[in-house]
């Protein structure tokens, strides 16, 4: 029950902090090209000097670049993914740098997900030295810039290093309170629907109108129909606008609806009913605009398998116990696992409240889930 890796990564742990307290201190938000481009200067320089790999820059015209750091040259490739950028504005890290206290580490990005993409880089040094790295394989950890903006530029990117892969991880955090792992996400999409009635006096010639406000409350009871718990989907009108006075029939009204699916098919049947919405009074108009924006990532029996090595490996090989969770977030995993390529997400840093100034990553679990991920790159 013990592993020469777990000793090695917690050898690693002051210099993995000290990386961590260099990388949160420098501001990465995604939507700064200069800011991100420094930041990829950065985690490349560390990739090589840490690893002795390669790194390719893909040139990006709006993000920073993103990277492709490769280790071995082995046939079976295996896909690290994390992304270096991060929500928070420049400035952000000067204004509450990096700090320890009670065994977690604060600072902009430490959760999401500076320490995940340290911890990848970590593992594979260790491997790497310790020879453990085998001959067949070549690792490919793919460093996004726009992650958090919803990965508009590297979405393609992405799916080329998945197409190539025999297997990829996601260096996205754990589920929290217990760390599990996610095999499965729910797809997501983002649709906006348009009501255009005609407009009239409501005192004096009400009839002379359609109420496009009416019609909307008609569509949204048919949108929220399609919401089946049981087959984890979820339609949500979330915002509402249209009007201009309590005495005006309304000739315009928007909605703007949330879709979650934990299938293709449903997927499908959602995408066409909303699509295929018809007025109900006669004289309205619709128009729908949007659509699915990452496909849901299925727990295949590949998926599955992957999550049996991580379970088996954390029990034999480090006394941890591994579970997995299903999410309703998304993440670059849904886009992988499009891709048919086997994803296990979630092997990231454990901690919590991302997004949020309070967000901070556990010292402690570091080494854990570290090793877990070197176990894996070398058994998977
Ligand atoms: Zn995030």
């Amino acid at each position: 029950m013990s592993s020469s890796l777990l000793d090695r990564i917690h050898q690693s742990l002051p210099e993995l902090l000290r990386l961590l307290e260099e990388s949160v201190n420098q501001d990465s938000p995604s939507a700064n090209k200069k800011l991100g481009d420094a930041m990829a200067d950065w985690f490349a320089d560390t990739f090589v000097r840490l690893t002795g790999g390669r790194v390719t820059r893909i040139p990006n015209e709006t993000y920073g670049d993103p990277l492709v750091c490769e280790l071995g040259n082995g046939p079976n490739r295996i896909l690290l993914v994390g992304h270096y950028d991060t929500v928070w504005p420049e400035g952000e890290a000067a204004k509450r740098p990096f700090e320890i206290r009670d065994g977690l580490a604060y600072g902009p990005g430490v959760y999401d997900m500076k320490a995940g993409v340290l911890q990848a880089m970590i593992a594979l040094k260790v491997l790497q030295e310790e020879g453990r790295l085998p001959a067949d394989k070549t690792i490919a950890l793919f460093l996004n810039s726009d992650e958090e903006a919803g990965s508009p530029s590297s979405r393609e990117v992405i799916q080329r290093e998945a197409a190539k892969a025999k297997a990829a991880f996601v260096l996205e955090p754990p589920m929290e309170p217990h760390g599990f792992l996610k095999t499965s996400r729910k797809g997501s999409g983002r649709f906006k629907l348009i009501v255009e009635g005609v407009s009239a006096h409501a005192g004096v010639n009400p009839e002379k109108g359609v109420s496009a406000i009416e019609e909307m409350a008609n569509q949204i009871l048919r949108l929220h129909a399609l919401t089946d718990l049981a087959r984890g989907t979820t339609v949500n009108v979330g915002i509402v606008r249209g009007g201009i006075g309590t005495n005006v029939v309304a000739d315009r009204a928007e909605a703007e609806i949330d879709v979650r699916v934990a299938t293709a098919e449903e997927q499908k049947r959602v995408e066409q009913a909303i699509r295929g919405l018809a007025p109900v009074l006669p004289g309205a108009r619709l128009t729908v605009t949007g659509g699915m924006m990452r496909p849901p990532m299925v727990r295949t029996d590949a998926t599955a398998a992957l999550y049996g090595l991580a379970r088996e490996l954390g029990r034999t090989e480090l006394s941890l116990a591994v579970g997995e969770t299903a999410t309703g977030g998304v993440s670059d995993g849904n886009l992988i696992a499009a891709c048919g390529t086997p994803t296990l997400d979630g092997l990231g840093a454990r901690g919590d409240y991302a997004h949020s100034p309070r967000e901070y990553v556990r010292i402690d679990e570091i080494p854990l889930r570290t090793a877990l991920l070197a176990h894996m790159i070398e058994s998977c």
